[in-house]
């Protein structure tokens, strides 16, 4: 069996369901302001992949604009 450490720090999205590379790195609060599903929420910092950080950027855009619009 090979150790998976030296896997070049390739983290992987902490959505539920997606195994896609994580491209960044998300403060946990933020990502419970959306509607995202984490596999684990022991995690002060959250990987998503590119897909998933457009859909929180899209979903964290959204509750501020109802907030102008309220
Ligand atoms: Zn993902």
């Amino acid at each position: 069996m090979v150790s998976a450490e030296n896997t070049d720090n390739a983290e992987v999205c902490h959505v539920k369901g997606c195994n896609a590379p994580a491209e960044r790195s998300i403060n946990y609060k933020k990502i419970s302001e959306t509607d995202l599903q984490l596999k684990s929420d022991s995690n002060r910092q959250v990987h998503l992949c590119k897909d998933h950080y457009r859909e929180f950027k899209k979903q964290t855009k959204t509750s501020r604009g109802l907030d102008r619009i309220y």
